[in-house]
């Protein structure tokens, strides 16, 4: 399933991202950005995560997914705008010659991480 192995990848991004110092990490909350040409289903992943982060410093944490639009740029005529339509024809000159400037990415933006060692003084 190729969403598990990104759940999975997310998981070690953010286990390897703790710094030392903190005793009994727990991770709240991830923040992630996914393209919408990443073809990643987020139910499905959001499952997987669930799964795998089992008896990490994961476990339980939300994942915050941030959709990034499809934005291309028009090598003819430089025209930019965002595809919402799986049509990849330059809305303005209509030319087919097109480079994708974002929609494919799939990052951890940030994750907010408690020490449960320290008191939960805030
Ligand atoms: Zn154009």
């Amino acid at each position: 399933m190729h969403e598990m192995g990104i759940a999975l990848e997310i998981i070690e991004i953010v286990r390897s991202s703790i710094p030392e110092s903190v005793k009994r990490p727990r991770v709240e909350r991830v923040h992630l950005k996914i393209g919408r040409l990443s073809a990643v289903v987020t139910d499905s992943l959001r499952f997987c995560f669930e799964v795998a982060s089992e008896e990490t410093p994961l476990a339980g944490a939300e994942l915050v997914v941030d959709e990034i639009p499809v934005e291309a740029q028009c090598n003819d005529c430089g025209h930019r705008w965002t595809i919402d339509e799986p049509v990849f024809v330059c809305a303005s000159c209509r030319g087919g010659s097109l480079t994708l400037l974002s929609g494919r990415e799939l990052d951890v933006h940030s994750f907010q991480l408690i020490d449960e060692e320290n008191d939960h003084a805030h």
